[in-house]
């Protein structure tokens, strides 16, 4: 049922466990006969590297992954065999398709048939409770793989598959309207320099917070109307009003892993305002003031990655040039090296290795 031969092994990077440095090693790849219904197997191009992989090496999130694991969910690759017997696929073999965060999902419970997916009990996550994408070969699923569009790039498909997804959903749901003042801490990082492309999309104005002269330029270049750097400026939540004409933000979009970064937010929004949760810190609390959240009739919304439509969608405006994701191509040998970097915030734009 399939051209391709697939080999007995493939190159794969191993979390042995919680906490223990990967390991590039040779490991079994499943035959396509031991397929499930519903399975398909991948030969992969390219994947992106998230800080979620990072998380999910050191373990230091309130649930545990799998061990040992395979991290990585923002592949690209290419179909090379279905699992026998899978009825009505969307795909087929040699179907360019991307793997997100959400692996699998029932599709029937409650939160899968109100579009949540992403919530749904039975998700699969990859690089996570299944195997990732930081392999030669990835078995994913019919359902959920994404076919990427033929006008975009699988290098640069990659990063919107979860980057671009979570930041897109999140600005789609922000209560923001054309016009509107939209926030972005984090905005010259991985998921913030697409955020603030996708807010243009949307019509809104960006007002870009990070920090040096390398992340004020991509911002502005990007279409950031103001750009705060954290390290010089004194007073955020003074500068967010002055920019706005005293009245504050709209909406504010934090991807950001500290809890400042949210309660900020509440202070700097206009009344009516929308805060959009996005990061996914271990610990970190949200001290937002009771008192004025209702006081200013604050929304604070939580957003967590994106729906097989999400998905669609975040790549079809990629597919049409409106948004481009900056990234630095690396080997699979060099993710020790790219986790290093991102420990230390090092990181502008994106990583995506290349097998
Ligand atoms: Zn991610
Ligand atoms: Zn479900």
């Amino acid at each position: 049922m399939c051209q391709h031969t697939v080999p007995a092994t493939m190159k794969a990077a191993v979390v042995p466990e919680a906490g223990k440095a990967i390991e590039i090693k040779d490991v079994r790849v499943k035959r396509p006969e031991e397929l499930a219904p519903g399975e398909c197997l991948l030969k992969m191009i390219c994947t992106g590297v998230c800080h979620t992989d990072l998380h999910a090496a050191l373990g230091d999130w309130p649930v545990p992954a799998k061990t040992p694991l395979i991290g990585g969910h923002e592949g690209v690759g290419i179909i090379v065999a279905i699992g026998a017997n899978t009825g009505n696929s969307p795909v087929k073999i040699g179907d360019r398709v991307g793997v997100k965060w959400l692996a699998n999902s029932c599709l029937n419970c409650e939160q899968c048939k109100k579009g949540r997916e992403q919530n749904c009990e039975h998700a699969e996550l990859s690089g996570f409770t299944v195997d990732g994408t930081f392999s030669e070969y990835v078995v994913s699923y019919t359902n959920h793989v994404t076919p990427i569009p033929e006008a975009l790039d699988s290098y640069a498909a990659a990063s919107i598959l979860c980057a671009g997804v979570t930041t897109y959903r999140a600005i789609k749901y922000s209560q923001t309207s054309l016009g509107d003042w939209i926030v972005l801490p984090g905005a010259g990082g991985g998921l913030g320099h697409l955020a603030v492309q996708y807010a243009r999309v949307r019509g809104l104005r960006p007002i870009a917070i990070d920090s040096g002269e390398e992340k004020r330029k991509l911002c502005m270049e990007l279409g950031a109307e103001a750009f705060i750097d954290f390290k010089e400026c004194k007073d955020i939540v003074a500068e967010v009003k002055r920019i706005t004409g005293g009245a504050g933000a709209h909406s504010a979009v934090v991807t950001t892993a500290s809890s400042s970064g949210y309660t900020q937010a509440v202070d700097y929004l206009r009344p009516g305002g929308t805060l959009m949760a996005v990061g996914l810190p271990g610990k970190a609390g949200l001290e937002a003031s009771i008192f004025f959240t209702v006081f200013k009739s604050i929304s604070i919304l939580g957003s967590y990655v994106g729906n097989r439509q999400d998905a669609y969608e975040a790549l079809d405006i990629a597919a049409r040039g409106q948004v481009v994701c900056k990234y630095i191509m690396k080997d699979l040998q060099a993710l020790t090296s790219v986790y290093d970097g991102m420990q230390q915030g090092a990181v502008a734009g994106r990583i995506v290795l290349k097998f």
